[in-house]
């Protein structure tokens, strides 16, 4: 199996990690509610998804 040969020093390895960020979902809009939602996911604010309501939505 591949092995390592030599390592790294630790300015190469935060220099590798410095470019590792954390980053924000990509968001749409529910064309029911406008609401922002994930893609190819039912909306959160009203339960629809494709035109349709598939989903009771519990709300407080
Ligand atoms: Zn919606």
């Amino acid at each position: 199996m591949a092995n390592p040969t030599h390592r790294h020093t630790r300015s190469r390895r935060d220099k590798r990690r410095a470019n590792w960020k954390g980053q924000l979902p990509q968001l749409t809009e529910c064309p029911d509610c406008k609401e922002q939602k994930l893609p190819h996911r039912v909306c959160a604010n009203c339960g629809s998804y494709k035109g349709k309501k598939v989903i009771e939505v519990v709300s407080k």
